[in-house]
């Protein structure tokens, strides 16, 4: 594995008191880079004080979207130590997600131990009030000067960091969603299933649509059938109804989370039974009407575990049981965030250490 070399900030910055966080405001003393040409492959592996970088106005990334990105969190126990929740799985589906957008496959190990170094250069960013954490960004860019559409020969892997807030600051609240039939997020086939920009982009216009309609995030349907449920805004999306929990199986339109892979690996060593499987909206609003839809959350790193109060759907507002955030999403959300914060047994071996 290629050496880091390690070029010290000789100027930090002021750190920001915990209730100023928020999320991605502020950034930590040092970056990691990591270049690709196709001559040489990656090379330079190099953490180095944070700073802006200079691009050619013709890089690719500008004009064709080839950039992918991963997020995950460090965290500081009671005891001090710092730790990682399921790094590994980020690479791995960092190089799914390169693998899709014609991006060259980067040294899995190099990455991790990159992460490594870095937030143990910046260790003192992560923040140690209770629910805080330090958010970390690897992303790749496409950086060669050419309007060619064709892959680049050329690219950026780098890691940035930022210091976030609690995210249930105020105690956790259900957010009110927006059941989007017009805009589809994703296609099966097409890049649903990978963590790349031009996702988000696509997605800003129905939730400017919710955000008029009074919902916080949208719930994306399938993009064939405009039926069958995937995502919940940038989130997983799981349901109890009555014995069962369900969540939409990978079939290609939706990001395959680490949180969602958790939520259901803890629910099934809990004893429940959990099915991947096609959920119709016409299945959810039957749910509500009957009672037997009992919870509904999203799953994501930044939140952990978000739940949902009500569905918006044809001019109506779906009430999820009494709109409070439900037994097992508190449950689930108390020991993921408990693993995480080293309050609780790892049984799965998900904490690592640095
Ligand atoms: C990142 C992301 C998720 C959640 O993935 P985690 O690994 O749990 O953070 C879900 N959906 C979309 C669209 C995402 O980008």
């Amino acid at each position: 594995m290629q050496q880091i070399q390690i070029e010290r900030t000789t100027n930090p910055k002021m750190k920001p008191q915990a209730s100023e966080l928020g999320f991605g405001k502020y950034y930590t003393d040092h970056m990691f880079m990591l270049d690709y040409d196709a001559d040489k492959g990656w090379h330079d592996a190099r953490i180095v004080p944070y700073q802006p970088i200079t691009l050619d106005p013709a890089a690719k990334v500008f004009h064709y979207g080839q950039t992918v990105f991963e997020g995950l969190k460090a965290y500081r126990t009671e005891a001090g130590e710092v730790v990682l929740f399921r790094p590994e799985m980020n690479m791995k589906r960092l190089n799914r997600s390169n693998d899709r957008m014609s991006i060259p496959q980067i040294d899995e190990q190099l990455a991790l131990e990159a992460l490594r170094q870095l937030v143990l250069i910046d260790q003192d960013w992560i923040p140690e009030a209770p629910q805080t954490s330090l958010y970390i960004r690897p992303y790749v860019i496409a950086t060669e000067a050419a309007l060619g559409v064709a892959p680049s020969k050329q690219y950026k892997f780098m890691i940035i960091m930022s210091p976030v807030g609690a995210y249930y600051a105020e105690g956790i609240k259900p957010v009110s969603i927006y059941v989007e039939s017009d805009y589809v997020r994703a296609v099966a086939g097409g890049v649903g299933h990978v963590k790349t920009a031009g996702n988000y982009a696509a997605g800003l216009k129905a939730q400017e649509g919710a955000t008029v309609q009074g919902c916080t995030q949208v719930l994306w349907l399938d993009g064939v059938h405009r039926r069958y449920v995937e995502e919940v805004g940038s989130m997983n999306v799981f349901f109890r109804i009555g014995d069962k929990v369900v969540t939409p199986a990978l079939t290609g339109g939706l990001l395959p989370g680490i949180t969602r892979d958790s939520v259901i690996r803890l629910l099934k060593h809990w004893g429940l039974q959990v099915e991947e499987r096609l959920i119709s909206i016409d299945e959810l609003v039957q749910a509500q009407q009957d009672g037997s839809l009992k919870e509904m959350f999203g799953t994501g790193t930044a939140a952990v575990i978000s739940p949902v109060g009500s569905l918006y759907w044809q001019d109506e507002h779906l009430q999820i049981q009494d709109g409070t955030a439900g037994e097992l999403s508190m449950r689930v959300y108390e020991t993921i965030t408990g693993i995480q914060s080293g309050q609780l047994d790892d049984p799965f071996g998900w904490r690592v250490m640095l």
